[in-house]
């Protein structure tokens, strides 16, 4: 017998020793007794084999009580996390998992990069450690570090927790600032430039015959004055956010009018929905979850949009404010126009915090600055065929490169990704939105030389 045939008969031997053989045979049997022959054989055959089986009444029962189940532990999920939330650690509570959590950092060797681990010296862990910023909202070095202590392939791995943050933990978050926007040369005592959103007529429609781009996109992030930032909001002041947002909204007129939606009340198919269109966000990153970004989530957040979704602000995404303006083309200055409208509404209403150094302050030390980010989802199926010269040509021109669902360029479909300005600190407004003008017409242009050597050839 081959080794095939035997593996075979004992399989056969097997099967009959388990009554599985019997048990087919019993329920094709009955099946082929049966005089009303069933549309569906397999349920019929199914149903025979097992007589504890829930017949269909039993069935939606069940699913029923999964169903409330479901809701009812989400329920209590959320009672848990508020309550986790109102737990106040001791001091000493703090100094442990600070003391752990930086162990655990700087004892990854394979992780090396995040700049929490590059500027957080023993020295200042010991002198940060245990001081807090103003009451009442206390936070500690820890609350800002987190993120980075257990996320240790972060880039920063830092968040400011309020805006003392940066004062109080200034030796730590000032390298970290010069770094990420390469400004470590720069010994002035103010980083930012004054906000000048310059002769807004200077900045075009960058592809008045469709050809290139399918959508661009201006936002700033705020955070209104007096409130802590994400990592320390409480669950209240989630709530007086989104009050402060929507009765500023109410006095928006002409293209800017639109209505404030909570997401609690979007159900999650509309939300998907709406993600997809990039007119929503949703939540998952981790080390913004690590960070305290979702907590009591969806409590207090919510998004403002006009009919036209051309003009948005995103509440308490990461930011207390997300404003944007967008457009399905390539008309940045409309664009740009829209924005500096509904950002000088908004600015009648809302105090935003800034700082005298870092410009308007955001909790990522990233976004600071003008937290301006313009951006095109644009196709350049030639450039894209040769990602190393695109993403150089990029970085010449001062511009990023990422997937259109804002992640790794990995992601390109189609030869479309999403280009925007790569700086956020240290230029103007205007300076920022005309480098992606000229980088986008730079780029139009390497793409157009392409097609023509291509029908030369
Ligand atoms: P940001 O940090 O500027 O908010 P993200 O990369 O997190 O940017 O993207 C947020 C959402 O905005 C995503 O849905 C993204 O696809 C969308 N988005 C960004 N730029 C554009 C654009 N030019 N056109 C359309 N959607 C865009
Ligand atoms: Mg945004």
């Amino acid at each position: 017998m081959t080794s095939i045939e035997s593996k075979r008969v004992q399989y056969r031997k097997y099967l009959e020793r388990a009554g599985v053989i019997d048990a087919l045979s019993k329920a094709l049997i009955k099946l082929y007794e049966e005089q009303n022959k069933p549309e569906d054989a397999i349920r019929f055959v199914r149903k025979f084999m097992c007589e504890s089986c829930p017949d269909d009444a039993q069935y939606d029962v069940m699913k029923n009580d999964l169903e409330e189940a479901k809701t009812h532990i989400s329920k209590l999920e959320q009672e848990l996390e508020r309550l986790r939330g109102q737990i106040k650690k001791s001091p000493e509570e703090y100094q442990e998992l600070t003391t752990e959590g930086y162990k655990s950092l700087m004892d990854d060797e394979e992780n090396v990069s995040s700049l929490l681990r590059k500027y957080l010296t023993p020295e200042l862990l010991e002198e940060y450690m245990l001081v807090t910023t103003p009451a009442p909202v206390d936070a500690y070095l820890y609350d800002c570090a987190v993120s980075g202590f257990e996320h240790h392939d972060a880039p920063v791995g830092i968040f400011a927790a309020d805006a003392d943050s940066y004062d109080v933990f200034n030796k730590l978050f000032d390298p970290i600032i010069k770094d990420y926007h390469g400004q470590m040369d720069n010994e002035n005592d103010v980083l930012q430039k004054d906000p000048d959103f310059g002769n807004v007529d200077e900045i075009e429609n960058l592809d008045p015959e469709h050809k290139y781009i399918l959508s661009a996109r201006i936002r700033v992030a705020r955070n209104i004055e007096g409130l802590p930032f994400f990592p320390k909001l409480t669950e209240k002041q989630f709530i007086e956010v989104e009050e402060k947002v929507r009765s500023a909204t109410e006095t928006m007129d002409g293209e800017l009018v639109g209505s404030y939606l909570t997401m609690a009340d979007i159900d999650a198919e509309t939300q998907a929905e709406m993600v997809k269109r990039h007119i929503l966000f949703q939540r998952g990153d981790e080390k913004l979850t690590t960070a305290g970004c979702y907590r009591f989530w969806p409590t207090g957040r919510g998004v403002y949009h006009n009919p036209a979704e051309t003009f948005l602000i995103w509440v308490n995404r990461q930011d207390h404010v997300h404003i944007m303006s967008m457009a399905q083309c390539g008309d940045l200055g409309d664009v740009y126009n829209r924005l500096v409208n509904g950002l000088t509404e908004l600015e009648k209403t809302l105090a935003f915090a800034r700082h005298p150094r870092y410009g308007n302050l955001t909790a990522c030390p990233t976004n600071l600055g003008t937290t301006l980010r313009a951006s095109v989802h644009i196709r350049l199926p030639l450039l894209s065929k040769d990602p190393d010269r695109l993403i150089a040509l990029a970085e010449e021109l001062q511009l990023q490169v990422r997937g259109t669902d804002g992640g790794e360029l990995a992601t390109v479909e189609d030869g479309v990704m999403d280009i925007s300005n790569k700086r956020k600190l240290g230029f103007t407004e205007f300076e920022l939105v005309k480098t992606l003008q000229d980088g986008v017409v730079a780029l139009i242009n390497a793409e157009e030389e392409l097609e023509i050597a291509g029908q030369e050839g």
